[in-house]
Formats: structure tokens, C-alpha cells, sequence
């Protein structure tokens, strides 16, 4: 049996996970299962899933959690605080785990998970935009294996040889195309963007995903997150990247050989596929996602993304060319912007705004050799200066 600890289980990837995870009961063991305050789903997770530990990151969350299982027999043992996150990332009894805290509150246990040389499903992209460098050391020198749960990544990984980490031209890859939705804002008339709610930004046309991610899909925030993550992943820079649009969510990437031949990885829009790719390879799984029917799909569509209508994808690109400190500051600047937008205190534009101006106003520093420490405080620091920036759009 392979132990599996699921951090962010309540969340949408989480919940993915679990179902995965309970078609292959014979193969897998839930160890432990993390969440920040939705006690109630936990709850149900630790009678269906029976972890060994389960973490509420909210005190008072752990408190309920443990009144209501209360009467369990076998009842997990609850821990509370960030520090359980980090305890269960390593916990030996797991050989495998899954990253699914949203924003970079997820970092030190995804790097504890690193460090302690676990098979890592990464899907907190926010991991590798604010700590690449220090996330792939800590893999290297542990020997933990990171599999890519974003479906882009995934793709790609499953369209690049075995050897890819010898270098992209090396093994004969020109470039790699990283597919995008164009998300709910694709063909909304410019000047009606600033009326955006937060509920039309969330209704994503094919993805079903967290708020914060969908806002991301909404400014295409995510996009450029995602080449960020692609950069650390596959080892390359922007140049080798091309962003394109394909509404239907069916190519889920490509990358394309010197040779002139284009591989692609297609499917439903369904996270539960990548998720089993990474729970099975190298072998396969039965993920309980429907066929994909090309006669259904009928039609997939290009187009160059639209720097304009989504400027955040721009700002994302510059801060990875940039490097440095630059992608922190821009991932932090975004949590604190669309929380605002959720807030309903800044309008969709603002978010934009606020990176921008975040990245304006703070200098990117070298990164090389520096720790988680260095890292958060710059996290803490952009943080503050996007808070300012909020309140300064409000008044
Ligand atoms: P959700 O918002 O649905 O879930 C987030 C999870 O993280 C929940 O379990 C939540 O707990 C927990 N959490 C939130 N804040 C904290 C915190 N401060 N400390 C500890 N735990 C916390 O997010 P998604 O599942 O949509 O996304 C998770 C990650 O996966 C993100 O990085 C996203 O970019 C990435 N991803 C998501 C995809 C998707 O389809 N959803 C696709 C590809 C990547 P609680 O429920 O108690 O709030």
C-alpha cells in the first residue's frame, strides 16, 4: 500500500484527489488530510477516508473538527496551527503528496514535502513561482520526484521524453505551446470588464476550480503563473514558451520537436485525469473520467491570447524575464488584489493595477541562495505594499 497525504483536501484539486484515491482503495492509503477551516467537509473526509492525522490550520476549526468526530471510532489524531502542515508533508507513513493548498500559504509544506524526498503531485503552482530555485534544490538533493498536477504541466510532461531534464534543445524541443481557456472574460465587450462581479468572474466555461484560480483564469493571471511554473518545471526560459488560446479545453498543451513534429496530450476537462497520471506513473489508472468523443468536440480553436483585455499574463512574463524577487512580488501583489476584488473592494482592473504597481514600487533582488526566510519576509513585504495600494484605490 502507498500512503498518501492530501494537503488542501477540502479544496476542489483535494476533493479530486480523494475520488481518485477511493477507486484504487487496494493500491492506496489516505495518511493524512489537511484543510485551513472547513471543518464540516473534514469531517465527512475523515469518516470516508480514515486518515491517521488530520490538520485545521484555524484553531477554532480543530475544536469543532474534534467535537464532531467526537464518537468516530479510530478518530485521526487533529492537529492545529501552519506548523501540522509541515509535520504531515513529512511524515514517513506517506511516500506520496499531493500539494493542493491554494497561494503560496502552501510553500513551506510543499518544501518540506521536497525535502523529505516524497513522490510530489504539484498543484500549488504558487510554490514554484515564489521559491523555484529553492524547491528544485531541495528535490535534487533529496531525491523526490515531482510529478505536475496543473493539466498544462501534465501534458507536457507527458508529450516530453524521459530525458528532458538534459535540456529542452538537447532532446530535440523547439518549443513548448502551453494551451489556455481564454477563461469567462474571452469576448466580453473591453468597456464592460470593470462591471465584472465576482461570481461572473468565477464561472469558468469548462473548468470547475476554486475562487482564487478562477479569478486567475478570469485576468489570465494564471496563464503567466503557469509559465512561471513551466520555466522551473521543464528547465527553460520564456523565449522557448508560447501561450495560446483554445477555448474548448481539449488539448490540455503541446510541445513541438525540432523535427517539425507537434505532440499533444487531449482530454475532458477534468482534473481527476492528471491527478491519476501522477498517482500512477509511470503506469496508468482508471481516473473514472468519461472518454473523450472527438465527434462531440468537433472543433478546436486558436488564437494569439490578448495582451491588452488581459494585461496581468504581460506583467507575469516580465516579472519571469525579470527574475529575481519579481515573481514573488507579483504573486503576492495578486493574492492580496483578488481577495480584494472577492471582497467586492476593487473592481476586476484594479488587479492588474495593483501588480503592476507592487512590482513598480519594490525592487527585485537576487534570489540565489537565499532561503524560505528571505522569501516570505519579500512575500510579507509585497503584501503590505499591495494592501496600501488597495486602500489607496478604495478611498
Ligand atoms: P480551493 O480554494 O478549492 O482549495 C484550497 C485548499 O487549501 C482548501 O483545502 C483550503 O482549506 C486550503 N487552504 C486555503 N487557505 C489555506 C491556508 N492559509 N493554509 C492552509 N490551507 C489552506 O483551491 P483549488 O483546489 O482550486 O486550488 C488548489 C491549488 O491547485 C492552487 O494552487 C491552484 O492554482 C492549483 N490548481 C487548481 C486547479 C483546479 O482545477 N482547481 C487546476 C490546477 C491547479 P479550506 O477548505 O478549509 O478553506
Amino acid at each position: 500500500m502507498i500512503g498518501v497525504t492530501v494537503l488542501g483536501s477540502t479544496g476542489s484539486v483535494g476533493v479530486s484527489t480523494l475520488d481518485v484515491l477511493d477507486r484504487h482503495r487496494d493500491r492506496f492509503r489516505v495518511v493524512a488530510l489537511t484543510a485551513n477551516r472547513d471543518y464540516r467537509r473534514m469531517a465527512e473526509q475523515c469518516r470516508l477516508h480514515q486518515p491517521d492525522v488530520a490538520v485545521m490550520v484555524d484553531a477554532g476549526a480543530a475544536v469543532q473538527l474534534r467535537a464532531l468526530l467526537s464518537d468516530m471510532p479510530g478518530c485521526p489524531e487533529i492537529l492545529s496551527g501552519a506548523g501540522g502542515l509541515d509535520q504531515v508533508a513529512a511524515m514517513p507513513e506517506a511516500q506520496y503528496v499531493m500539494a493542493a493548498i491554494v497561494g503560496a500559504a502552501g510553500l513551506p509544506p510543499t518544501l518540506a514535502a521536497a525535502r523529505a524526498g516524497k513522490r510530489l503531485l504539484l498543484a500549488n503552482k504558487e510554490s514554484l513561482v515564489v521559491a523555484g530555485a529553492l524547491l528544485m534544490r531541495a528535490m535534487d538533493e533529496s531525491g523526490a520526484e515531482l510529478l505536475p498536477i496543473d493539466s498544462e504541466h501534465n501534458a507536457i510532461f507527458q508529450c516530453l521524453p524521459p530525458n528532458f531534464a538534459e535540456g529542452l534543445p538537447s532532446v530535440g524541443v523547439e518549443r513548448i505551446l502551453l494551451t489556455a481557456s481564454g477563461g469567462p472574460l474571452r469576448d466580453w465587450p473591453l468597456d464592460r470588464l470593470a462591471l465584472v462581479t465576482p461570481e461572473q468572474a468565477c464561472a469558468h466555461p469548462t473548468w470547475s476550480m476554486g475562487r482564487k484560480i478562477s479569478v486567475d483564469s478570469a485576468t489570465m493571471m494564471n496563464k503567466g503563473l503557469e509559465v512561471i511554473e513551466a520555466c522551473w518545471l521543464f528547465g527553460t526560459d520564456t523565449d522557448r514558451i508560447q501561450v495560446v488560446v483554445h477555448p474548448q479545453s481539449v488539448i490540455h498543451s503541446l510541445v513541438q520537436y525540432q523535427d517539425g513534429s507537434v505532440l499533444a496530450q487531449l482530454g475532458n476537462p477534468d482534473m481527476r485525469t492528471p491527478i491519476a497520471h501522477a498517482l500512477g506513473w509511470p503506469g496508468r489508472l482508471d481516473a473514472g473520467v468519461a472518454a473523450l468523443d472527438l465527434f462531440e468536440v468537433a472543433h478546436l480553436d486558436f488564437e494569439q491570447p490578448d495582451l491588452e483585455r488581459f494585461p496581468c499574463l504581460g506583467l507575469a512574463v516580465q516579472a519571469a524575464r525579470q527574475g529575481g524577487t519579481a515573481p514573488v512580488i507579483l504573486n503576492a501583489a495578486n493574492e492580496v488584489a483578488v481577495a480584494a476584488f472577492l471582497d467586492r473592494r476593487i473592481d476586476l482592473s484594479g488587479i492588474a493595477a495593483i501588480v503592476d504597481g507592487a512590482l513598480e514600487s519594490l525592487p527585485s533582488e537576487p534570489v540565489d541562495g537565499q532561503d524560505l526566510a528571505f522569501l516570505l519576509e519579500v512575500d510579507r513585504r509585497a503584501r503590505q505594499r499591495a494592501e496600501q495600494l488597495v486602500r489607496m484605490r478604495v478611498n
